[in-house]
């Protein structure tokens, strides 16, 4: 039970009281019936109780009982926020389309031009500003960003993710070997240089929410000299680290052919120092379970991205050999090889691939919705290392959190008499959508509905 602190007297907390529903590590769905839950100044649970306490909470705590805010039974409660472990943010404007080609030629016809253009700051900060809201708006409280490799239009991302009050990574993308789009591509002294600099200018901002990444894109397209620098660089000052990893058979091909001397895929990041607990690989579709157990003894995680895996017909990740093997699994929009910007989208094309390698194997064990919401939550946390802030409803992290309505006029779906609350849950993890997301909070303060948006 945490103490009185002076930013946790009666008068500066936020108290809910109603049904909040999230994972723990034990137990994938837990409803949490009739609880008083407080929030403190700094934007932390204080405490989660028994709704039947509430007159004794309020002596203990010093609040008056009117300053509750009570949920609508069964219609009303809280989940933590969405975790997007994977998007790129300047891909945006081509999200929902060109999606016709696969990995390696998708990325040469329409990605790099896309991404080329945030050399222009004005267009960098009208995407970005978009892709910031559409994401809160679609429930995303945290998101690990790649950016591009310009490193002012980067950091005007992260003006703008702090400035709507978003919890972010956001990685200056590097990438010193593209024969395709020379307008596209740094030298390696350049790209180190820039990163550094791009680490150092955030740091200086000081944004509470918004950390660096670093974050090489591929090995296809980084040098073994950029890769090692990038790694020491990491290493040396305690940052989280993101790439791609293993999406696609002609990008494996290739990643072979460029590094001979490694075991495999994950080799070529290992051997330079790109995979530690601080790091996050996206996909993940074909490792072998020899490199599945080198993710675990180094405690890299993952990011599972269905939508794309199967709109770029890359391939289908299983999940439960991952899980099997104790590696932290996220789930990722991979905007815009995904075509969703929303992680309900994700838990349900997750489902999907579940079920579709179901088929194939006598006995294979399936990810449950409650399973898959775990990955959009808790699971999300663990993969960026943020657990102990984020995730879930546990007294000392922070109040990140969609309150859903499951009753707003136009709701996607409907809620009959019989419907148990574990009914209502599925229903809106397989149906709802923006419209059930009343209110969004990050850190205890209110994001949407938002006075500055
Ligand atoms: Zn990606």
């Amino acid at each position: 039970m945490a103490t009185t602190a002076p930013d946790s007297r009666g008068d500066c907390l936020q108290i809910f009281r109603g049904t909040f529903i999230h994972s723990t590590d034990t137990s994938p769905l837990e409803i949490l019936e009739s609880r008083i839950v407080a929030v403190n100044k700094l934007g932390k649970i204080v405490f989660i109780e028994p709704a039947d306490k509430e007159e004794e909470l309020s002596q203990k705590w010093h609040f008056k009982r009117e300053k509750i805010r009570k949920l609508c039974p069964r219609e009303e409660f809280f989940m933590p926020g969405l975790i997007d472990t994977h998007i790129h943010a300047p891909q945006y404007p081509n999200m929902g389309c060109c999606l016709d080609l696969p990995l390696l030629q998708w990325l040469i016809k329409y990605t790099f031009p896309v991404e080329a253009r945030f050399k222009d700051l004005k267009f960098a900060e009208d995407v970005y500003t978009k892709v910031v809201k559409k994401t809160l708006r679609n429930g995303t409280t945290t998101a690990c960003y790649f950016a591009t490799i310009h490193t002012e239009s980067c950091l005007k991302l992260c003006d703008i993710i702090d400035k709507f009050g978003q919890r972010a990574f956001v990685g200056k993308v590097c990438m010193d070997m593209n024969d395709v789009c020379t307008e596209y591509r740094e030298t390696t002294s350049e790209s180190v240089k820039e990163t550094e600099r791009f680490v150092a200018e955030l740091v200086k901002r000081k944004y509470p929410l918004v950390k660096p990444i670093v974050t090489p894109r591929f090995a296809i397209s980084c040098t073994p000299g950029l890769m090692k620098q990038l790694g020491s660089f990491a290493n040396a000052n305690n940052l989280h680290i993101q790439s791609h990893i293993s999406e696609s058979r002609a990008e494996i091909a290739a990643v072979k052919k460029m590094f001979p001397k490694c075991k495999n895929y994950s080799d070529v990041y290992d051997v330079h120092s790109l995979l530690n607990d601080k790091t996050i690989m996206a996909h993940a579709v074909y490792l072998s379970d020899e490199e599945l157990e080198l993710f675990q003894r180094k405690g890299a995680g993952i990011s599972h991205c269905p939508n794309s895996n199967t709109s770029l017909c890359s391939g289908l990740m299983d999940v439960r050999n991952a899980l099997n093997h104790k590696i932290n699994v996220g789930l990722g929009t991979d905007v815009s090889g995904g075509y969703s910007p929303s992680i309900l989208d994700a838990v349900r094309r997750a489902t999907d691939v579940s079920n579709i390698l179901s088929l194939n194997t006598a006995d294979y064990q399936k990810l449950s919705h409650e399973e898959v919401f775990r990955l959009a939550t808790l699971g999300g946390s663990k993969a960026l290392g943020l657990e102990k802030v984020t995730g879930n409803f546990e007294v000392g992290k922070d109040f990140d959190a969609v309150l859903v309505n499951t009753g707003v006029p136009g709701s996607p779906f409907e809620v009959f008499h019989e419907d148990t609350l574990q009914a209502i849950f599925q229903k809106f993890l397989f149906l709802g959508d923006d419209r059930n997301m009343t209110e969004i909070y990050v850190a205890g303060k209110q994001v949407f509905p938002c006075p500055t948006a």
